[in-house]
């Protein structure tokens, strides 16, 4: 069966490149969509990580002045994704990360750097490859959105055959790519792309603001979300536009990689388990005191929180919540890195309460894995999060999920009220509204259950149970790709 063919264009991928979930989405729906036969090839800048070690690449394409310098086209099959890596070494080929240096400052050219990569996907796009064309670019957030902008405003005029259709998919509404109307001539956008219905946005280029307006469909990462972002609360100044073209808006849950996130493989486990020997993460428990410092008292859940901390994440709700916590006999175990001032009154907060309090800072992949595998609690009081994924790892290992009730925490979280807990169907704790007096609630009714063995192990298995994998995910996406493909 022939299927869809996808341009997929993401400023990060994984294995090869990630700050955050992007990455893992733009790393894992390729193979997952590839037994549904929906074929995807991925467009990335060609940054150092991805440059290095290429082989068996192939020049498809060159651009001998490409937004300040030469750039090409190659393709390459890198950690089982065929990749097309846009090179512009004059753009994408300097020590640092791939938004900004070191010290983490923006690059100042992160205009010129994502317009870039948009451009070269819309030529893709219109039939700049001999060999090779899209029925759908699939362009991801605002690093990727002026994608149906240039497709509209700025053609090649090669118009071979038929337009591909877009989706942009926002991973997170909070960034959206905001640059001077001066650039405008810089970025190869004709004066008729800087309208109400393009890329103006109070009188700045607005890269997401151009693509919600002009993508033939918008997808994000969660149901709740989808209709969140509508309202002005969440819709962060966007929120009329993306109502004007609800029509056109979906929301399809992220998915986790189930073999990278299996507790019953898991190399970076003290012990490895599955729902059959949920005993055996006490062993975690106890690797997790170890490494953060905590005593053994039983008293109370070992709460575990692996996060940026960031006021998204609601970590100074946590930091108010915590005399509660300690309260109800509970510990506390910190991963994180971001805000300097957060991360110092975690420290304090760690210097105050030894035992019971401890806190890692920076980025530890294999630690967040242990933290899943031994902690009772997965604590997650986002102000707004647009799926989250650290819930959806406590789920599959057994770490039961206490979040706030905002976007995919709402949509992935059973709270354990009496209705749920008679039905059978709870699998963690929501509360709401996202306030320190309702986390504080939140936590105390975890507790309680906690000292219940019964109602915890229930909650436990149920969790594990249940399907966090891509494959009802996969199935929404290759279903819109269908659709928008077999459009006239
Ligand atoms: P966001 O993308 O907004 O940061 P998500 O929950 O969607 O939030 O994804 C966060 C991802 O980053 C998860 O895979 C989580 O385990 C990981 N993560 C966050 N902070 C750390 C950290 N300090 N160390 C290791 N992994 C982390």
């Amino acid at each position: 069966m022939s299927g869809p063919r996808v341009l997929s264009v993401a400023s990060e991928v994984f294995p090869l490149i990630k700050t955050g979930g992007l990455a893992d989405v733009a790393g894992a729906l390729p193979g997952a969509l590839a037994p549904l036969g929906v074929a995807v090839r991925t467009l990335v800048p060609g940054y150092p990580p991805i440059m290095d070690g290429l082989a068996g690449a192939k020049i498809v394409h060159r651009w001998p002045q490409f937004f300040g310098g030469p750039a090409t086209l190659i393709s390459a099959e890198v950690a089982g994704l065929a990749l097309l890596i846009l090179d512009a070494p004059h753009l994408y080929r300097r020590a640092g990360g791939p938004y900004g240096d070191a010290a983490g400052k923006d690059w100042p050219d992160n205009a010129e750097r994502f317009a870039a990569l948009a451009f070269a996907a819309a030529e893709v796009g219109d039939g700049a490859l001999d060999d090779y064309r899209a029925d759908v670019v699939h362009a991801h957030d605002w690093q990727a959105a002026l994608v149906p902008v240039y497709l509209r405003f700025a053609r090649s005029g090669r118009a071979v055959g038929k337009l591909p259709a877009t989706i942009l998919t926002v991973h997170n509404l909070a960034f959206q790519g905001q640059f001077p109307a001066t650039l405008l001539g810089k970025l190869r956008l004709p004066a008729d792309a800087f309208t109400i219905d393009g890329v103006e946005y109070y009188g700045h280029i607005g890269f997401l603001k151009g693509g919600l307006a002009l993508a033939d469909h918008i997808t994000t990462v969660s149901p709740t979300y989808a209709r969140e972002i509508q309202g002005a609360e969440m819709g962060m100044g966007l929120e009329g536009l993306l109502r004007h073209r609800s029509h056109a808006l979906t929301g399809i849950l992220n998915g986790i990689d189930a073999d990278v996130w299996n507790p019953a493989t898991d190399p970076h486990l003290a012990t490895r388990y599955d729902g059959s020997r949920i005993d055996a993460r006490r062993l975690n428990k106890t690797a997790i005191r170890r490494h953060f410092g905590l005593n053994d008292d039983e008293s109370g859940p070992l709460v575990a929180v692996v996060s940026r901390l960031t006021w998204q994440k609601g970590m100074d709700l946590l930091l108010a919540a915590l005399p509660r916590l300690l309260a109800e006999g509970g510990q506390l175990a910190l991963l994180g890195a971001g805000d300097a001032a957060l991360q110092s009154e975690f420290a304090a907060a760690a210097t105050r309460n030894p035992g019971r309090v401890g806190v890692v800072f920076g980025y530890h992949e294999g630690l967040s894995h242990l933290l899943q595998g031994g902690a009772d609690i997965i604590l997650v009081p986002s102000r707004f999060e647009p799926c989250g994924l650290t819930q959806l790892y406590g789920l599959r290992y057994g770490a039961v999920p206490v979040v706030a009730r905002v976007g995919g925490l709402a949509d992935t979280i059973i709270d354990a009220n009496d209705a749920a807990m008679g039905a059978g169907v709870a699998t963690g704790f929501q509360f709401t509204p996202v306030t320190v007096d309702a986390l504080e609630d939140a936590l105390a009714r975890a507790a309680r259950a906690y000292r219940n063995n019964a109602i915890w192990r229930s909650l436990q298995e149920r969790g594990m149970a249940t399907d966090v994998s891509w494959g009802r995910p996969v199935r929404q996406y290759a279903e819109l790709y269908h659709a928008l493909a077999d459009r006239p």
